[in-house]
């Protein structure tokens, strides 16, 4: 692609670098900034910056939050001692919008993959294991999708819970199968929570 502007250039080679957003793509959203008034663009640059910036996550269950315990947490009426394992916070936002779920979460950060050189310790099992350690943890529900990283990462934290007083279990498999969660709609992810099996029962299979 060849550019009569280097201004242009520069836009389009940071918005290309966006996954799913391909330099066709990218062309066409620098475009449209450039058309919308100069406030609008000011505003995104901001919302961005903001948000990079200032962000934080929750001391306790590692999601994203503007406060240092997320609302999630800070909710007295919530089940405390139930953790539902997921990879980001596009699956609280999931499960919280079946209203099945009462419990409180642990965001991980992504999967255990070899491959793009993501280990155990680059996630945030370790705060896990520690809150079980402490007794503040009866049940620990593992949700993420059934991809072979996720079920690495299941079984990982599974056999790092051993010897401790916790029940594990997994919502229903054949539910997510290879998509993410974020996909199933309420109602199924809503019947799989509370359908929940044994994580035990979920290897034999
Ligand atoms: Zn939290």
């Amino acid at each position: 692609m060849e550019f009569s502007s280097k201004l242009l250039e520069g836009a389009v080679n940071e918005m290309s670098q966006l996954p799913g957003i391909g330099r066709r793509t990218a062309l066409r959203l620098v475009l449209h900034l450039l058309k919308q008034p100069e406030s609008q663009t000011v505003a995104l640059s901001k919302a961005l910056v903001d948000l990079k910036t200032e962000v934080k996550f929750c001391a306790n269950c590692h999601n994203i939050s503007d406060t240092e315990l997320c609302e999630i947490c800070a909710n007295k009426s919530r089940q405390r001692e139930v953790v539902c394992v997921v990879e980001d916070i596009r699956d609280v936002m999931a499960i919280e919008n079946t209203s099945q779920y009462r419990g409180l979460y642990h965001v991980l950060g992504g999967k255990i993959n070899p491959m793009e050189g993501v280990g155990p310790s680059q996630l945030t099992i370790k705060s896990l294991v520690e809150k079980a350690r402490k007794g503040e943890i009866k049940e620990v529900i593992f949700a993420l999708s059934s991809t072979l990283e996720g079920d690495t990462t299941n079984f990982y934290i599974f056999k790092q819970l051993e010897g401790l007083e916790i029940q594990t279990s997994t919502i229903a498999r054949g539910i997510s199968v290879g998509d993410e969660l974020e996909y199933a709609d309420e109602v199924t992810l809503g019947r799989s929570i509370t359908n929940r099996i044994p994580f035990e029962n979920s290897l034999k299979q």
